[in-house]
Formats: structure tokens, sequence, C-alpha cells
């Protein structure tokens, strides 16, 4: 834990600056568009401890895979996230020495993320080693009106002296991964070059030829300057030195476009950024703003959440959205959301079930539909390769096995017990269609996309799964299931669960549509080569026989068959120096021991609700609650909601707390790598499935809303099926107001009411 966020609605602030928290607040302070994105280094030199980042969406390199033991079946690389051109830097002379935050003296320090408007901003005086003290003065944002352009306003007042101070605006292609396996640089600059208030870069990847171009140009509003220019092979600059007066501020914008050939043809990036840098000049730094705040306006519109009473929780719950705002507009279906965004290495950029299990239900209730589509399609367009994947491991006839993590659809994990044996993950990529179709009704994706998905999971479990005579019983061995602290376990109850459920669904699927749409039917059945007779006899065989681990003592469904037979102590009994077990326990002892690194069975709980009553959930919950480290940033928020689902409210709202100030906080001590993106929408969950008890039950929207005793009263907003509700719940009462032209019926504790187009309804909170 690191306390040092100060508590406000709108804004996230760093008061004083200590050079022990500068990696963790360039996490924290992280800036995205949905494109691109950076860790929130400073712009002018910094010789203290930092992870320079500079990230553009879809753009990455496949590191060659390094292990100490090779195994048949492992990918050739891992897909990274790139660490790219630094296009922020300006470097500051103040009379020949250099700007810099780690060697002169500090003092009114303060940093500031706006997440209302997108805009982080610096301030600070700083006394250098020759005397010199100068006030600054920062402000950046990311446009998110022109996704390729961003816009820095540097200012600057010499306190105590007239003299020489010179802005080294540039952009640096010298950049590294951290976490490169081999220590190797990406990149290939293809040109630098600088002229007279002008510098850019022309870079490519030294694999697979992503390029992408950057042109820069400034403005300062003092009339006399000099201009010297220079580059080099991977560095091109501007110099201008300015005579200042004591006490007279100055100035200073830079602007920057970044065009990549992912959007732009590659042969004219840099024409295109140079026009676009020249736009933005031309616009200025105020225009700019203007274009930039009023997009974040407009997606606040859609998807704010207010909590009255808390301003702690409030702080966390905007953070929490803003970051996912950031990190994915859903406008490319080639893009997806990694586990650390734009903000960190760690996970390599690349897509996991995060997306599915946690990202999904965000977008689905906060964004227009289209953006859930894209992240579906994005899979669906991932579906030769994920049959691929499978038939690599021996699996045959369509069956799929998306991958535990990719970026272009093929695998790229490379621990065994992950890449081989996380195969849940395809029933989290089934359970996204389903749930995109009870939220929409479209049925033309299920027909046009979803069911060949759905077709190919289908046939992994069946072949998956195996007999077992002893048990009389269809088994699934050797699997890991969400809880990573175990590996290599038979009957995972949660996968052999999903499994079962993929069969069913898609089962229920087909029979519709072969009933309701039978040319479309017989299409899907010829380009997939289906046998329905052969194939679902097989798959009800399955269905009817899956074993499903159960202790009646407890009644309880076991997180895998050897679950109790391991020593069954609980977090409370750890001593508190030793969490989190992962970094203070050896692996072999994280392994044998019985705690649970994240939602496991209670994640099925979660997804299945429906099937168990409000008893057996909490049984569940208490059986395993306690035995729970939440070591992963996943874990918290879905226990936040089965805790309110069973009424109890202290302990949803702690885990709401744990999961929404996971980062803020730094609960688990690694901030300082990047945020948890993927599980911000995990922390939204918290309040509107949680506490607003939201569900989509066969196509109906329901509301069991509950508060905890911390808030007088919060508000959220759902999208659903065209309309736009508002839900405010105080202490006393819920109001349900309508933003749509259409009568919407909703139950609010399983009551039907119809809220006319654009009226209100009012009922007393239980
Ligand atoms: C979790 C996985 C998750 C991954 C990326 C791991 O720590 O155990 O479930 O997919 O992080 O967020």
């Amino acid at each position: 834990m690191n306390k040092y966020i100060k508590p406000h609605e709108w804004k996230i602030i760093e008061e004083g600056f200590n050079p022990d928290n500068q990696e963790s607040s360039e996490s924290i302070f992280s800036l995205g568009n949905g494109r691109m994105g950076q860790r929130a280094n400073f712009e002018e030199f910094y010789s203290g401890q930092s992870l320079q980042g500079s990230y553009l969406a879809g753009i990455y390199y496949p590191d060659k895979t390094k292990v100490g033991w090779w195994k048949n079946g492992y990918p050739e690389y891992f897909a990274k996230v790139l660490n790219s051109t630094n296009w922020i830097g300006i470097d500051i002379e103040i009379e020949g020495i250099k700007l810099d935050l780690n060697k002169a003296k500090i003092e009114n320090f303060l940093r500031t993320l706006d997440m209302q408007q997108g805009i982080l901003s610096r301030s600070f005086t700083a006394t250098l080693e020759n005397g010199k003290t100068v006030e600054v003065d920062v402000t950046r944002f990311l446009s998110m009106d022109d996704l390729d352009c961003g816009v820095i306003r540097y200012q600057l007042r010499p306190l105590n002296f007239s003299g020489k101070i010179s802005f080294i605006p540039y952009l640096d292609g010298d950049v590294k991964n951290r976490d490169a396996n081999y220590d190797e640089k990406f990149w290939n600059i293809l040109e630098s070059d600088s002229i007279y208030g002008e510098a850019w870069l022309l870079t490519q990847t030294k694999k697979l030829d992503f390029r992408v171009g950057y042109v820069m140009r400034w403005s300062v509003d003092v009339p006399d300057f000099e201009v010297e220019t220079s580059y080099n092979d991977v560095k091109s600059e501007n110099r201008i030195e300015i005579d200042c007066t004591k006490g007279k501020l100055i100035s200073f914008d830079k602007f920057v476009t970044v065009c990549s050939s992912l959007y732009y043809d590659k042969e004219i990036l840099l024409e295109i950024a140079g026009t676009k840098t020249l736009m933005a000049k031309q616009n200025g730094f105020e225009k700019m703003l203007e274009n930039h705040t009023k997009c974040w306006a407009e997606i606040w519109k859609q998807s704010d959440i207010k909590i009255k009473g808390d301003i702690v929780a409030q702080q966390s719950i905007r953070f929490n959205i803003f970051q996912l705002n950031q990190t994915y507009r859903g406008d490319d279906a080639r893009l997806n959301i990694g586990p650390k965004g734009f903000t960190g290495e760690k996970y390599g950029g690349s897509t996991y079930w995060d997306t599915e299990a946690y990202c999904l239900p965000f977008f689905l209730s906060t964004a227009p539909l289209k953006v859930s589509r894209n992240l579906l399609i994005y899979r669906y367009n991932h579906l030769s390769k994920a049959i691929e994947n499978a038939e690599k491991l021996g699996f045959s006839n369509g069956a799929a096995l998306y991958p535990m993590v990719t970026m272009n659809g093929e695998e790229c994990h490379n621990e065994w017990e992950i890449t081989f044996e996380e195969i849940h993950r395809n029933g989290a990529i089934a359970f996204a269609i389903f749930n995109y179709i009870r939220h929409s009704n479209d049925i033309q994706y299920l027909e046009d996309y979803g069911i060949e998905v759905l077709i190919a999971i289908a046939r992994f479990w069946a072949q998956r799964v195996s007999f077992s005579n002893e048990k009389n019983k269809y088994v699934i061995l050797g699997v890991t299931g969400p809880n990573e602290y175990e590996n290599n376990v038979n009957n995972n109850w949660y996968t052999n669960k999903i499994a079962k459920w993929c069969l069913e669904y898609t089962l229920e699927v087909l029979n519709k549509m072969k009933l309701n749409n039978p040319l479309k039917y017989k299409y899907i059945v010829e380009k997939t080569d289906f046998n329905y007779k052969e194939e679902t006899s097989k798959w009800n065989e399955i269905i009817e026989n899956i074993f499903l681990p159960y202790c009646e003592k407890n009644e309880i469904f076991l997180q895998q068959e050897g679950y109790l037979d391991k020593e069954q102590i609980l977090v409370s009994d750890i001593p508190v120096g030793q969490r989190p077990i992962n970094q203070h326990w050896s692996w072999d002892r994280i392994l044998r021991s019985c705690f649970i690194k994240q939602a496991d069975v209670l994640q099925g709980i979660y997804m299945f609700e429906n099937e168990f009553d409000t008893e057996t959930i909490r049984k569940h919950f208490d059986f395993y609650e306690p035995r729970t480290v939440h070591e992963s940033s996943l874990s918290p928020c879905v226990h936040a909601i089965i805790a309110a689902r069973i009424n109890d409210k202290d302990k949803a709202y702690s885990m709401f707390c744990r999961t929404a100030r996971l980062d803020l906080d730094d609960f688990n001590n690694e901030v300082s790598e990047g945020l948890h993106i993927t599980s911000m929408a995990g922390t939204w969950m918290a309040i509107v499935e949680g506490f607003g008890g939201k569900r989509v039950i066969e196509g109906e929207l329901h509301l069991n809303p509950i508060i905890p005793k911390q808030w007088k009263e919060y508000s959220f907003i759902i999208l659903f099926r065209g309309n736009k509700l508002e839900i405010n719940v105080s202490q006393q009462q819920i109001e349900i107001f309508s933003h749509s032209k259409e009568d919407i019926s909703i139950f609010v504790y399983g009551k039907k009411h119809v809220i006319k187009g654009g009226g209100k309804m009012v009922t007393t909170i239980l």
C-alpha cells in the first residue's frame, strides 16, 4: 500500500515531489485516447528512476520466446506492445544548465490529472545548481478529437534572474522495451530530420514492417528568439534560445502528430503527419483543447457514476472509468484492451480473457453497441487462427482454442501451465456472445458471426473432455482454472461448468436458427461441415454426464477435485508481513496451499447466478472468500458483486474499495509497472451489478439496488437497447429517469414497471 493521492471528485492529485513515487505516478497519471497513450513521464530531462513509455494501439513486436525449457507447442514469440518514439520531450536549459527534477531543488510540486477534461498538468518551482529559480507550469493532452495528435503547453517564469533559457523540443526514436526478451531494440529509424520550426522521424518496426511517422511543430509567445536545428540517426530537434526577463512568463506550445501504417498509407505517413501538425498549430492550443474537452464531456454523459458522501469512492470510480475510456474507443475491430492498456509493458499489451469477462459488460452499458460488437468481431476475425492453434495441439474438425494472450489471433503466452491449461478462456469468449445478445438482441450478429465461433468452441470442449470409467463421467483433466495458484488440476469446477454451458448454449442457438432461419442454418452447416446428428448427440451426452466436483458436507462446488486434500487454513491465518504471498512465498508453497488467487468457483457463480438460490450463493461465498487472497486484480470485483447479491453490504463495500483503489493506493505494490486497466471494468461492475444489482434476464432489464451505509446517494447510467436510463439510489429511494423517447419496461426488485419516454419512476429502497 502506498497512499499519497489526494482525494478530489474529478482530479487525481499529487502534492510534493517524491522521486520514490515517480514510477508509480507515471502509471497513475497516464494519458491515452484509444489510439495512443503514454505514461506520465516528464517533458524535460529527468535523470532519476523512470519508465519512459509511449505506446500505440495495434503496433506490436513478436519478440522471440525465451524460456528455460522448450516444450512442443510453445508459441515462437511473445507479442509486445511497443515502446515507441518519445514525442513529449522538451528539454529546458537555463543559463547552460539542464533543468532536471532529480538534481534541482523542487518546491510547490503539484501534479494533477483532470479526469473531467482529460488533461495532465504539473507545476513546481525549481532552483538549479546555478542558483537560478524558475516557476514551471505544464499542461498536456492527447486529443480525443484528433486521435493522432498530442499537445503540450510548457510555461516558464524566471523568478530571480534575467538571462538565457533554451527550449529544446525533440522526437527521440532511441527507445527500448524494458521487458525485451533479448535486450534488443525493436525499431529502425528510416528518416530523421529537422528544419526551422519543425522536426520529424519516420520509424519502422524491425519485424512486421509497421511504420509510424512523427512530426512536431511549436510556437512561443515571445517576439525574439534564435533557433538551431539538429538531428542524428534517431533523434531530431529544434533549440529555441530566448533572452528572458525576470518575472516574465514564457509560454511554449508543442504540437505533435503520430501517424501509423495501421491507419494511413505507408508511403506518405510523414506528409499526412506534417499536414495534420500544421493544422493543429494553426488551430492553436486553446482550440485543440476545446475540441478535446468537448469529446470528454460526451464520454462522461454516457458513463459517469456519481457518489455522494464518499469523496474517495467518487474519485476512484471516476478514475477507473476514465482510464477505460482512455484505453479503448471501440472504433476499430483490430484493437483490443491489454491488461495494462497504454500504461506499462507487463502482459505485452495483448488481449486476455479479461476483455470478454470484464471489459465487455462495461462497454455494453456505457457505449454505443458498435463498441461491444467490435470487441466480438475481433474474436470472430481470429477464428481461423484459433482453429489452427487447436490443430497444433492435436484437435481437429474445426475445434478452436482461442489464445490465452494474443495480438493477431496467434497464441503467444509462454508458460505451459497457462498456455496449454488455462483453457477456460474459450468459455469466456462464448459467454461474451451470450452476454452481448442478451443485451442487444442482435440476432443478425449471432447468425452471421457468433454461431461459427460457438460451434468451434463447442467442438473443442467435446474433444477436450475424456471419459472416466472410474467415475462413469466425463472429466476435464490437467487444467488451470482462473485461480492460477493451482496448476495441472483435474476437474476445475469453473472450467467444467463453462464447458457444459458452452455446449448447451451452442445447441440452443443452433436449434433456434434451424427453426427461425433455416436457410442461414443450412449455410452454416455447410460452411462448418457440421454433422448435426453425430455432433449434437455427443454434446448432449457430455452435458448430461460431465463431472462437477461437489462437497456434500459443505454443500459447495469444489474448486477442483483435490481441493479438500489441501490443508484448510484461512487468509486471516497468514501473517500480515507475508502478503501478497506471491511476493513472499516460494511458488511450490503457493501451489500446495489452499489459497485462491482470484475468484474461480465464485466467478462461475457470478456468471450463472440464475441457476442458484441465495442460500447456495451465500454458502459458496462464505467458504471461498476467506480462502481468497485476491492477488489478481480481477478478483475483488467479483466478490463485491456476490457480497452485494447476498446483501452483505459491508463486505461488498470493502471489496469495492479494494478494486476501486487497487492502483490509486497500490494495494499489490506493483502500480509502478502500469495500471490494471481490465480490472477497472470490474470496479464499474461492482457498483452497477453489485450495489445497483443490474442484470439482464431473458432480454429484460432488472435492478435490485442496495446502498452501502458510507454513501448518501449514488447514480449511474445504463444504455440498454437504444434507451438511456439514469438511476439514482439514495438511502431512502430509487429514482429512474428515462432519457429516451420510447417507453421502457424495467424490473425493480422483481416487479415490472413501465417508464414512459422521458419519464421517471420512484420507488422505496428495500
Ligand atoms: C490473472 C489472469 C488475467 C491476467 C491478465 C493474471 O494475473 O490471473 O486471469 O487474465 O492476469 O490480467
